[in-house]
Order: structure tokens, then sequence, then C-alpha cells
């Protein structure tokens, strides 16, 4: 049972952890690459707004 905490937007990647789009601030986000094109970061997809986008880790 989890719930997301607005107090904490650290948005770390994290399957439990959905990140927020910089784009529209959708959490409906999924991770593309499990294991990223490097360590430090990773790729996501957008549901809210269709727009893939790379966040640093
Ligand atoms: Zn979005």
């Amino acid at each position: 049972m989890r719930r997301p905490d607005p107090s904490v937007t650290t948005g770390e990647a994290d399957e439990s952890n959905p990140v927020e789009c910089p784009y529209c601030g959708s959490t409906e986000t999924e991770r593309e690459h499990p294991k990223g094109p490097s360590l430090c970061r990773s790729m996501h997809f957008c549901h809210g707004c269709g727009q893939p986008f790379e966040r640093m880790e």
C-alpha cells in the first residue's frame, strides 16, 4: 500500500516510485530501459503527454 507523498519530490527513478514528467508534471510515466544507456541516466516515457524524456539519477 503506497501513496504518493507530495512533499517528497526527489523523483528517484524506481519502479515503485514514478518519475514526474518534466513537461506536464504527470506521474503516469514508464521507465523505458531498465538498465538505461548509462548508470546515471534513464529513459522514461510519459503517458500524460506522450513525450519521452531522460532523467539524471
Ligand atoms: Zn508528460
